[in-house]
């Protein structure tokens, strides 16, 4: 995984953005730990089996659900089932040696 830091890039709300499997991330964020890698590695994986463009287009389809659901940015972000998956899995180093595929698809629904 490729990752390249910028001063003014992603906006700041965001600490790093996953473009095609190249991690770019803000200068003032700092360096990512292997924990954030991870959850970058799973957004790849992610990427890839949804063909890349599908990926950010539900990506972008959910965030709209999300935010009619939450009224809330944020709070749309971080239920995007991509997101429940990667944050709920990022600090297992070893997850995706043993993910099944699409298992974003599971975290749709909240799970309790
Ligand atoms: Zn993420």
């Amino acid at each position: 995984m490729k990752i390249f830091y910028s001063k003014h890039f992603p906006p700041k709300d965001f600490g790093a953005i996953n473009l095609l499997g190249m991690v770019i991330v803000r200068k003032d964020y700092g360096r990512l730990s292997e924990a954030e890698k991870n959850h970058e590695r799973i957004h790849t994986r992610q990427m890839l089996e949804m063909l890349v463009i599908f990926f950010y287009l539900s990506y972008g389809i959910e965030w709209l659900i999300r935010l009619i659901q939450y009224r809330d940015r944020l709070k749309a972000y971080y239920n995007i089932s991509y997101e429940r998956e990667a944050y709920r899995c990022m600090d297992d180093l070893s997850y995706l040696k043993r993910r099944r595929p699409f298992a974003f698809i599971h975290y749709y629904r909240r799970r309790k």
